[in-house]
């Protein structure tokens, strides 16, 4: 193919200690599977945390953000002409612990920072070793509180990407009722202007579909959200993977457009013709 094809936003790196594999295989992931731009992603340090108790557990260690820059900045270099590469953080979101972040916002010129909610007062959801504490949970009251989270980090005003918006539904679980917060929370992201990220791991986990579920980005088209894609590679073969069921599904609900960030600001491309055969 000729021309911009894709993005993939979302990619993690070994310096989270949940992925594996160099950065430069990560882009050579991107380059065979035909993508114009990817960005990585790794974990924010651990902001949230008493500076004791930060053991870089699925994030990148305050001390080692620097390497981090660095690294993606070579890759960036060495593909230059081929793939644009992207320096970008994936945030994960703490209501009230917003001071300790603020440096990590500021500490370098991120071409986009994504909001991830990971944990509902200290449970990390959607961690496999702690699922069973959905056993003693009202789903409802998870979804509810979610994206009351979800919302709060919105309205920091601090983010550009929503990622994967509906992730409580990883293992399977599902509000038995409609969640009225969960409507709330995609007009607050039109009214903020915020971009919602299709994120393709959901396809790799036991829900075995796409975050936002169709259903969603239906509404979402409707109210005229901007998208991009996702892959959350933790390791390079799985950049880009599962675009084409994403596409299918954003065809399905209406889009033609994908956004891309240069500078900090938003640029609408086109949906390719022909990238899934
Ligand atoms: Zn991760
Ligand atoms: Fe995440
Ligand atoms: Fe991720």
């Amino acid at each position: 193919m000729t021309g911009f094809t894709l993005c993939d936003y979302h990619m993690h790196t070994p310096l989270c200690g949940d992925a594996e594999g160099e950065y430069h295989e990560y882009a050579q992931y991107a380059e065979k599977r035909g993508l114009s731009e990817i960005g990585f992603t790794g974990h924010c340090p651990q902001y949230y945390l008493p500076p004791a108790e930060r053991d870089g557990h699925c994030s990148i260690v305050q001390e080692e953000l620097g390497t981090y820059i660095e690294e993606v900045s070579k890759v960036a270099r060495n593909k230059q002409g081929t793939l644009e590469v992207r320096t970008a953080l994936e945030v994960d979101y703490v209501p009230g612990k917003e001071k300790g972040l603020v440096p990590f916002l500021h500490y370098y010129d991120w071409d986009y920072l994504l909001l991830s909610v990971h944990f509902i007062n200290g449970w990390a959801f959607d961690d496999p070793r702690q699922v069973k504490v959905f056993d003693e949970k009202d789903v409802d009251k998870v979804y509810t509180e979610y994206y009351r989270i979800l919302m709060q980090g919105m309205r920091t005003g601090y983010f550009h990407v929503v990622a994967h918006f509906d992730l409580p539904k990883k293992f399977g679980h599902r509000p038995g009722r409609n969640v009225r917060e969960e409507e709330d929370a995609l007009h607050l992201c039109r009214d903020m202007g915020l971009v919602l990220e299709v994120n393709t791991a959901g396809l790799r986990k036991p829900v075995k579909e796409v975050y936002p579920s169709l259903r969603l980005l239906k509404k979402a088209f409707n109210l005229g959200i901007e998208v991009c894609l996702g892959s959350d590679a933790h390791r390079p073969e799985e950049v880009a993977a599962g675009f084409c069921s994403a596409l299918k599904a954003l065809k399905e609900a209406g889009y033609t457009h994908l956004v891309c960030f240069r500078n900090g600001e938003k640029h609408q491309y086109p949906i390719p013709e022909g990238y899934c055969k």
